[in-house]
């Protein structure tokens, strides 16, 4: 069998939630999407599933997965409905949606059930991606509080740049939120998994981290001592299917990107970019070789990656190599591969998947 793996530890989920549910200080609702950013959503709410809130997921179709599992708490679309086509579904299955454009509070006016639905109503509070603007948000909140099928509501909004600890952006959004919401009925819900790190005076009733639930810092390489109580969720790994020597001056894999300057011992990996690895990860990267730590080097190809052993004289074939993990760990490999810590586990493919 292929060594290629991503081993998830779903009691470092379950820290991560408790600790994301107590930096809160209220209720959480733990974001799920993207199959659990790539963990396996069925398997997340599973573990999650006698002490979470609630699940936020991207669309019914992700929410659909989960109650056909068995999940019975409750699941928030966090777009909310694509198509008014998708409210008997929404009701039928129990689901909560946001509401964040104008057409979907028509659609919802326009609706008939005998069923009482749970609205998220989002404001747009600076990021203008999703979300009604103040005066479209108040005006909504009155229309909606009238209709017997919409219930108390939970007032919402997104932050953009919660990472960045130095901005303003982030209060101005609280500030914009807070005169929106004033003297409406209804829980609120602002922070994401950076704003619960990084901005631990913005309160609401409701969180939603995701990034932090999988033990990833999307504050790095701000220090962060919440941060660094995070568990990572997820370990790739495979092991060295091949060893070889190249001299001086000879080259290593597709385009010849790594030449040797010193003889040196090759191992090759069966790890690539098919597997969510990235692809363009630099010369250098930091893997474990057998807990050692040890650089890549070559390009990375579509189902194998090289490493130097050079300075690894006690590893060889069947060694077991790291890619991700308690070391490197999602936030310092991202930089270093020009991509984000969302992303990688995200781009997950093919690599059996071994839940602890
Ligand atoms: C994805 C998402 C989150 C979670 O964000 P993280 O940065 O991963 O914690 C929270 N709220 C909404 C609306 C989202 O779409």
């Amino acid at each position: 069998m292929r060594p290629a793996q991503a081993l998830i530890d779903l009691e470092a989920l379950r820290h991560n939630y408790r600790l994301a549910r107590r930096l809160g200080g209220g209720k959480a609702l733990a974001v799920i999407k993207a199959d659990a950013y790539g963990h396996g959503a069925v398997a997340c709410a599973r573990a999650l599933e006698a002490e979470a809130d609630g699940f936020g997921v991207a669309c019914i179709e992700e929410a659909l997965e989960l109650r056909r599992a068995g999940i019975t708490k409750p699941v928030l679309l966090l777009e909310g409905f694509f198509d008014a086509a998708e409210l008997p579904l929404i009701v039928e299955h129990g689901l909560w949606t946001a509401v964040a454009s104008q057409w979907q509070v028509d659609a919802l006016a326009a609706f008939r059930t005998e069923a009482v639905l749970k609205v998220w109503l989002k404001l747009d509070s600076g990021m203008h991606r999703l979300g009604l603007s103040v005066e479209e948000f108040r005006a909504a909140h009155a229309r909606l509080s009238t209709l017997p099928h919409v219930g108390p509501m939970v007032l919402m909004s997104h932050f953009a740049r919660a990472d960045e600890l130095d901005s303003t952006r982030t209060q101005e959004q609280v500030d914009t939120f807070n005169r929106a919401v004033e003297g409406l009925a209804g829980e609120t819900s602002l922070c994401n998994s950076p704003a619960l790190l990084g901005w631990p005076q913005v309160r609401s009733d409701w969180v939603r981290p995701g990034l932090m639930l999988y033990g990833a810092d999307p504050l790095y390489p701000q220090p962060s001592p919440h941060a660094a109580q995070l568990r990572p969720v997820m370990t790739l790994q495979s092991r060295v299917i091949a060893v070889r020597e190249i001299g001086i001056g000879e080259p290593l894999g597709y385009g010849a990107r790594f030449v040797a300057e010193k003889p040196t011992r090759v191992g090759v990996v069966a790890m690539g970019y098919a597997d969510g690895y990235p692809q363009f990860a630099p010369n250098g990267t930091p893997v474990l070789i057998d807990g050692v730590p040890g650089q890549l080097i070559g390009r990375v190809s579509m189902d194998m990656l090289t490493v130097d052993l050079s300075d690894h004289p006690q590893a060889g074939l069947g060694s077991v190599v790291q890619l991700w993990g308690n070391a490197p760990t999602l936030s310092e490999l991202a930089p270093r591969c020009n991509t984000s810590a969302y992303r990688l586990p995200c781009s997950l493919k093919r690599a059996e998947k071994i839940y602890l």
